[in-house]
């Protein structure tokens, strides 16, 4: 397996987690629970592992995410902005409708 991302901020690497996923690659998530309860100075960041015959499309995907030019939108929930990149509000974790 290799590695295609990680993030000290758990709901960022989820989100990518969310789109790997939907687009049917297998994801592994490494330090998910420890991440969170990190001490500050100490943070751990949470790694996204996929197969190998998956990573150059994770990449892509990732790639692709991180330069979408399209809408952000505002949560209906809790009012915060979440970038077009994002499938769930990172503040809430409210579903994109
Ligand atoms: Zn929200």
């Amino acid at each position: 397996m290799k590695q295609v991302y990680s993030n000290q901020n758990n709901l960022l690497a989820i989100n990518s987690r969310n789109l790997l996923e939907s687009s049917g690659i297998a994801v592994e998530l490494k330090n998910e629970f420890t991440a969170g309860s990190a001490v500050p100075g100490h943070a751990i960041a949470i790694e996204i592992w996929v197969n190998d015959s998956d990573y150059d499309q994770a990449i892509n995907l990732l790639a692709s995410a991180a330069n979408d030019d399209g809408q952000d939108w505002v949560c209906k929930k809790c009012n915060e902005n979440n970038t077009a990149s994002f499938e769930i509000c990172w503040s809430c974790q409210s579903e994109h409708t």
